[in-house]
């Protein structure tokens, strides 16, 4: 069987890991987590980075952050993984929904200054398969109505979008280090401040509501209670793990790419609009190959390619089923405009293999499989 992922292994994060466990002392911010964030800081260019236990977790910081409370609303796409929106939805906001475009799945930029009302608390954009939205025009609106800006940015680490990383142009972003993602600690992620007004709240927040880290860094004589917040530090095992791969991350990064290219090539000669579509990369967009997907006619070829691929041992997965028309989305949010794309866009489109270090049978055995599957249904 060829899974749809398998995660990064590198002999480097076994070495890291003792060396995590000898130091004997694994609870959150030791000499891996400061490795990471300072690595990510330095190569992303941005202000502050914190690790986090999730993505998840990263957003509902954001929703502390900006204070949401009943009422308030955010806008996204519906085309998204359920905690974009949960993590707003859990302060009591209600989700916007606005439309995808069909040539990225991400937002539709053109759409959302319509879906602004006086309670619009944040634009919260989701750059899927790590292709930046338009992010030009959407920080042009946030600064016409001043309305923060939290790039999901998920699947996003080591992308570009106009020569930024994505995730540090927005007032805030999250990277997700799960095990599906480019590069992982199992479950983690990152907290990513751009507007320097967050960065010692965040640093409260993180740290279960304590002035911890400002005690830590000796600026202050003790720490005690001094906001709301949670446990959202991870320990230093799962650090440790993550560090070898950020060290790594070119080379990784590479591999990846070179698979979605082998895909791209194999695949673009039988390109047809609305029958099979590739992904489209737009012009300011550099992407870090998080997923290659197709898109066939609709629904029922795709559930009969999936089952031809499974036939032959491949495990081909689709997502998402847009969150205005699941069962919490349904009473937690309302969807701005008409859903011309995210619905019939998401049912088309269905996800191939994509892992660190496909070999060369894996990636010629999937090809080879799905053309003769194309060759007979478009
Ligand atoms: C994976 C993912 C998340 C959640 O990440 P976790 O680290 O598992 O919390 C959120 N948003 C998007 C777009 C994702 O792809």
């Amino acid at each position: 069987m060829i899974p749809f992922n398998k995660s990064v292994y590198l002999p480097e994060a076994l070495e890291y890991l003792e060396d995590s466990v000898k130091a004997r002392n694994i609870s959150g911010d030791g000499k891996y987590t400061k490795f990471c964030s300072q690595w990510l800081e330095k190569k992303f260019n941005a202000k502050k980075v914190l690790l986090t236990t999730s993505c998840t977790a990263a957003l509902e910081m954001c929703a502390i952050l900006l204070n949401i409370k009943s009422g308030d609303e955010i806008i996204m796409p519906s085309f998204t993984f359920v905690t974009t929106a949960n993590a707003f939805v859990l302060h009591g906001a209600k989700i916007v929904f606005v439309d995808i475009r069909p040539d990225t799945m991400n937002i539709d930029e053109t759409l959302i200054e319509n879906a602004i009302t006086k309670k619009t608390k944040a634009i919260v954009v989701v750059h899927y398969a790590g292709i930046g939205c338009e992010m030009n025009t959407i920080k042009k609106i946030s600064d016409k109505y001043c309305i923060p800006i939290i790039e999901d940015s998920a699947q996003g680490v080591m992308s570009l979008y106009d020569g930024q990383a994505l995730g540090t142009i927005g007032d805030l972003g999250c990277y997700s280090f799960h095990e599906t993602k480019n590069y992982t600690m199992g479950e983690g992620g990152a907290l990513v401040i751009n507007n320097e007004k967050y960065i010692e709240r965040a640093e409260i927040i993180r740290e279960k509501g304590t002035n911890r880290t400002r005690f830590y860094r000796g600026e202050i004589d003790k720490y005690s209670w001094v906001d709301i917040g949670s446990s959202f530090l991870p320990s230093e095992i799962n650090a440790s793990y993550l560090y070898a791969q950020l060290e790594q991350a070119e080379k990784i990064n590479n591999d990846r790419l070179q698979t979605w290219n082998y895909y791209y090539d194999a695949f673009k000669e039988y390109k047809k609009n609305n029958i099979l579509d590739l992904p489209i990369i737009p012009s300011l967009c550099k992407h870090n190959a998080h997923m290659f997907y197709l898109k066939f006619k609709d629904i029922n070829i795709r559930t009969q390619y999936i089952n031809h691929m499974k036939k032959e041992h491949i495990n081909c997965v689709f997502h998402y089923v847009p969150l205005h028309s699941s069962e919490a989305g349904k009473n937690f949010s309302r969807f701005s405009g008409n859903d011309v794309y995210t619905t019939k866009e998401s049912e088309r489109l269905v996800r191939l293999p994509m892992f660190y270090a496909m070999s060369e049978k894996e990636r010629k055995k999937i090809i080879n499989c799905s053309i003769v599957f194309i060759k007979n249904n478009t």
